[in-house]
């Protein structure tokens, strides 16, 4: 008899350069059967699964989640709280020398209900004990969470441990997706596209991203730089003038945004070229729907 399977999704988040790609590496190459690859959908980007018998995590990551507000609009936010929320376990990550700051994120976290928080203590290596024991002081007052894990990310320190509390706090569930090698198949064109749609979700507002299909027309790499052609289908010409916006300053805003993250996520420089056409009712029809890349 087996136990009963696990599954959720691990959320991690933090500033940048306190090692979260690192952390996410860590944590799926030390483990078998795996799939590592990242998708994105508009709720969570997903950038590797990890399969075992029993359980099935979801890491993933929630892009510009600590930075500043400026541009960060209300739909925004209720993104953010949503992928918060949505989680069955946030790995706040943080490095030993952080000052914590009282930003929105430590504030929300601390008002979430019935999602564990365990706060990540990266980079020990390079600290003392007392420095490590004074950061375990000083966020145990800061933040409600419900472990507190001193690690070191890059050499696998404490790692086991953390992976060990995943397990422990991830909820009984069936697999949320098959465990042969289900997104392996998709191209780097689909991640690229999800991306972009991310964004148009970040940046309009309810009914125009939702008559947006982004098709990769084209995806070139020279001199270790990706160049990259979209072409983002509306229905009516309305919603392309409000995609472009005045002076297509609008799109250039967005295209911004959405080069920022193809670079995160390739980890390369980004060309973005972003075009915008109007395939009149896609929606509605199937040899549009297949040629966007969905089952008809
Ligand atoms: P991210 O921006 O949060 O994804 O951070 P990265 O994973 O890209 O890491 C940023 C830098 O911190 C890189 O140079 C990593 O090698 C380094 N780093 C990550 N984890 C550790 C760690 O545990 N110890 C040390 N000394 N450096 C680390
Ligand atoms: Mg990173």
């Amino acid at each position: 008899m087996s136990e009963a399977h696990k599954a959720g999704f691990v959320n991690i988040i933090g500033k940048p350069n306190v090692g979260k790609s690192t952390l996410m590496n860590t944590l799926i190459g030390q483990k078998l059967s795996i799939i590592t690859s990242k998708a994105q959908t508009t709720r969570h980007r997903i950038m590797g699964i990890i399969n075992g018998e029993n359980f099935q995590i979801v890491y993933s990551d929630t892009p510009g989640i600590l930075e500043p507000a400026y541009e960060l609009h209300k739909s925004m936010m209720s993104f953010v709280n949503v992928s918060l929320e949505d989680a069955d376990i946030i790995l706040y990550l943080t490095q030993v020398d952080e000052k914590p700051e009282d930003n929105n994120v430590l504030k929300r976290l601390n008002n979430l209900n019935n999602v564990p928080v365990f706060l990540l203590i990266n980079k020990i290596d390079k600290a003392s004990a007392k420095q490590i024991e004074d950061a375990i002081n000083m966020w145990n007052q800061r933040i409600k969470a419900n472990e507190i894990i001193p690690i070191s990310a890059l050499l696998a320190k404490n790692t086991d441990h953390l992976f060990q509390l995943i397990l422990d706090y991830l909820p009984e569930h069936p697999p949320y997706y098959p465990k042969d090698d289900f997104i392996s198949d998709r191209t780097e064109r689909f991640f690229a596209s999800e991306i972009i749609r991310e964004q148009i979700f970040l940046h309009y507002k309810k009914e125009v991203p939702y008559s947006c299909e982004v098709v990769i027309d084209e995806f070139k790499e020279k001199n270790n730089m990706l160049y990259l052609r979209s072409i983002i289908y509306v229905e009516r010409d309305t919603q392309k003038g409000i995609l472009i916006g005045h002076k297509g300053e609008a799109m250039k805003k967005m295209a911004t945004d959405a080069r920022k993250e193809l670079e995160i996520f390739f980890e390369k420089k980004v060309f973005l070229e972003t075009i915008v056409k109007v395939e009149p009712d896609w929606r509605n029809k199937k040899s549009k729907l297949s040629k966007f890349g969905y089952n008809t």
